[in-house]
């Protein structure tokens, strides 16, 4: 039984099984199965294309009950309107819904054909098939009706469209590369080659790593690899190189592929050249992040460095300093002169700022003519970073004081406000800081601008001091404010061999100043230079009055001679002229370096020592041990003595570490042929501990403080017993 629920049906299969005639009834009712349980649709039309059977697989496919169709033509029913016009066009056939456009090409020699066609189902929605129409005659050879078979083909047709999409996407803008399980490269597109130089055959065979920067590390690759592995993905930006060896960024996609049975199969790399991007990427930061006008760094950029800045204080201890610099009556030169005009000066402000700066610090522009320069690194001591920071800022003063030439060749000068405060361990935020040196800049252009003034008051007090201290040391020569005093030198047995002069300034306004309070400021400011000259002239004097006196005649008298004062081009000669000023024997002065002397210029130095050695002039080394000299370093320098450090000798008593460095410094200095001098020799313990080292010159309290020359003159002739019965230079060496 075909069809339950309509017996008719059988029989006008029956009337189509009429060519079968020869089929026994058995064989006839097996068809009849054949055709209810087949898995494809199956449909029998008259010649007209009248629906006469219908099988359960097609009313399943096409959503119809056999009453809903049965007698009525096909096309109308199944069909796209569409689609049949467009067929009959095609093959140029009349009657866009006939029937004859699915039959077409159906003839003697041609028993069936086959197309694919859209279905349209009951409920509206479509299925792409395959259709077979064949002919069924009768034994006569006459046409009884059609055959259609018809075959869901939706899954082919999904795959059809994917490789068609596979296929067009493996063309696309972006640059594929296909590996296999062992990164072999199976396959590249088009755009692979254009991006990266290496043909499809160059690169098949090899393995991704020809295209390695090398600007990854292996850390890069270990973590890439370890999210592939992971997720069987991994995204990113990495740097490739071309053919032509240009290295360029890309956005790399790489999926890891697996088989049915999960086998890894391949690696799929999809990767595109992004150095557009980034160029795009920096013009939007620079837009973002620095002052068009100057190509500064702008407010947010600078308040973003401040905040690293702070916290980089946070972890490092050390100072910084934030400085706001805004020139004085801009508004002025803007308005008299111009837009124009006023920019260029800017632009000129810009550049000399970012002279001034190490690099590492950041010159920022505010707006308008606000300036702010950031400083980093100024050290873990607040007054010490206060002054690097003024220095930082007299130099940004003198430099924007230096005329500018903006129209023509006349020349504009302008002068800057500076406000400063000093940052420390992330103690206030960046807008507090900005706050702070916006109010000492006030202060400084309430005090008549081209001035610089800080936020914090203890840090103005003490460099207004400091300023004080430099006016007063500037006065001093020529109020004749300095005095020569006098320490003596004493052999193993307690004979005065020498002297050491040594600088005091007796200030009008604060009294006896100490040198260590005003030689580091003399030597910032090169003060030190004519202070110098001054005390070897006073030196050489003080040696031409003891030549005259038997009791001073064979004595030594040691000058302390500074880096800077050393330095200078002419050094030689002012040793050799205050020499020959006073007729002085130039075997009696010596003169004290210390280490840091030592460090640069080393030929520049020898040279000079050298050419003082041969007017008989001798060296000593200072402070020998705080600084970072070893004894072999020395010998590269004529000195004929070193003086051990008065630290050392501090404690030579109670810290035995410092025992061993002066015994090692004493044992060494025998050995080099250096005669040791001990500083700050300040008790009879210390000296006898020394002598029974080996120890065989002495100064220090023990013996004499430093005193007024005239007293030290008036000591040796009061005291015949403390002469020395010896010159010192025949002793020595
Ligand atoms: P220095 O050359 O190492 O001088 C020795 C310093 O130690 C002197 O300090 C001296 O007064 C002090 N002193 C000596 N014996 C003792 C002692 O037993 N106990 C203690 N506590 N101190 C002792 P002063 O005079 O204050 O000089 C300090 C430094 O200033 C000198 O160290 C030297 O580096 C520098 N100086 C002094 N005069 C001049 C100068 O004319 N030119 C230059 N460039 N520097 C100078
Ligand atoms: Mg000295
Ligand atoms: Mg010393």
């Amino acid at each position: 039984m075909i069809h339950d629920s309509d017996p008719s049906s059988v029989c006008c299969l029956e009337q189509f099984r009429q060519p079968l005639a020869v089929t026994p009834p058995a064989l006839c009712a097996l068809q009849n199965g054949i055709l209810e349980n087949a898995g494809r649709a199956i449909l029998v039309t008259d010649t007209a294309g009248r629906l006469v059977y219908f099988n359960p697989a097609a009313q399943r496919m096409l959503g119809y009950a056999w009453e809903e169709v049965v007698g009525r033509v096909t096309p109308l029913l199944f069909h796209l309107p569409d689609e049949l016009a467009e067929k009959a066009h095609f093959l140029g056939v009349s009657g866009t819904a006939d029937f004859s456009v699915l039959i077409a090409g159906l003839g003697p020699d041609c028993p069936a054909v086959e197309a694919d066609w859209t279905y349209v189902r009951k409920d509206g929605s479509t299925v792409p098939v395959s259709l077979t129409i064949s002919q069924m005659r009768d034994a006569a050879g006459a046409i009884q009706g059609y055959l259609a078979i018809a075959s869901d083909i939706s899954k082919r047709r999904k795959l059809e469209q994917d490789l068609r999409i596979a296929a067009i996407a493996f063309e696309s803008q972006a640059a594929i590369m296909v590996t296999d399980a062992q990164q072999r490269i199976l396959q590249v597109n088009d755009a692979f080659t254009r991006l990266t130089g290496y043909s499809a055959e160059e690169a098949i065979g090899r393995t991704p790593s020809l295209l390695k920067s090398g600007r990854q590390d292996a850390a890069f690759y270990a973590a890439m690899w370890r999210e592939l592995n992971a997720t069987g993905r991994w995204q990113g930006e990495i740097w490739n190189r071309r053919k032509n060896g240009e290295s360029f960024p890309e956005w790399l996609t790489i999926n890891r592929i697996r088989d049915a049975s999960g086998q890894l199969t391949h690696y799929v790399s999809t990767f595109s050249d992004i150095s557009d991007l980034k160029v795009a990427e920096s013009e939007i930061h620079h837009l973002a992040f620095y002052d068009p006008l100057t190509a500064m760094p702008n407010r947010r950029l600078l308040l973003n460095r401040l905040e690293k800045a702070c916290s980089a204080s946070k972890r490092s201890g050390q100072y910084g300093a934030l400085l706001i610099i805004d020139i004085d009556h801009f508004k002025t030169l803007n308005d008299t002169l111009g837009h124009a005009v006023g920019d260029r000066l800017l632009v000129e402000v810009a550049s000399r700022l970012a002279g001034c700066i190490r690099e590492g610090d950041t010159a920022a522009r505010l707006g308008g003519d606000e300036f702010v320069v950031m400083l980093e690194n100024l050290g873990q001591n607040a007054a010490a970073a206060g002054v690097k920071a003024e220095i930082v800022a007299e130099n940004i003063r003198f430099a924007l004081a230096r005329p500018y030439l903006l129209s023509g060749d006349t020349e504009y000068f302008r002068s800057a406000s500076i406000g400063i405060s000093l940052f420390h361990e992330h103690d206030k935020t960046a807008d507090v800081l900005l706050k702070q040196a916006d109010i000492a800049l006030y202060r400084a252009k309430d005090v008549g601008r081209n001035t610089i003034r800080f936020f914090d008051d203890a840090m103005q007090t003490a460099l207004d001091e400091r300023a004080a201290l430099e006016a007063g040391l500037r006065r001093a020569l020529a109020r004749d404010e300095f005095l020569l005093y006098a320490q003596p030198l004493v052999d193993t047995e307690s004979r005065v061999i020498g002297a050491e002069v040594l600088l005091r300034w007796q200030a009008a306004e604060r009294g006896m100043v100490l040198p260590g309070d005003f030689i580091p400021l003399a030597e910032e400011t090169g003060l030190i230079v004519p202070i110098g000259l001054w005390v070897l002239d006073q030196a050489c004097a003080e040696l031409r009055r003891w030549a005259s006196d038997p009791q001073t005649a064979r004595l030594y008298l040691a000058v302390n001679v500074s880096a800077r004062q050393f330095r200078q081009p002419d050094f030689v000669m002012q040793v050799s002229d205050a020499l020959a000023r006073y007729e002085v024997d130039p075997g009696r002065l010596k003169l004290e370096l210390t280490e840091s002397l030592l460090l640069d210029n080393v030929e520049d130095v020898v040279e000079k020592m050298q050419a003082l050695r041969r007017l008989g002039v001798r060296f000593s080394l200072d402070d020998f041990g705080t600084g970072f000299a070893s004894l072999s370093y020395l010998k590269r320098f004529p000195f004929e003595q070193l003086k051990v450090d008065r630290s050392f000798i501090r404690d030579i008593m109670r810290n035995s570490d410092d025992a061993g460095i002066v015994r090692a410094i004493i044992a060494m200095g025998n050995t080099l042929r250096l005669n040791v001098v001990a500083e700050g020799v300040e008790d009879a313990e210390q000296h006898a501990y020394l002598a029974r080292h080996g120890c065989t010159f002495f100064q220090g309290y023990l013996f004499g403080k430093p005193m007024p020359l005239a007293d030290f003159r008036r000591m040796l002739s009061g005291n015949r017993d403390v002469l020395p019965p010896l010159a010192v230079g025949d002793q020595v060496s």
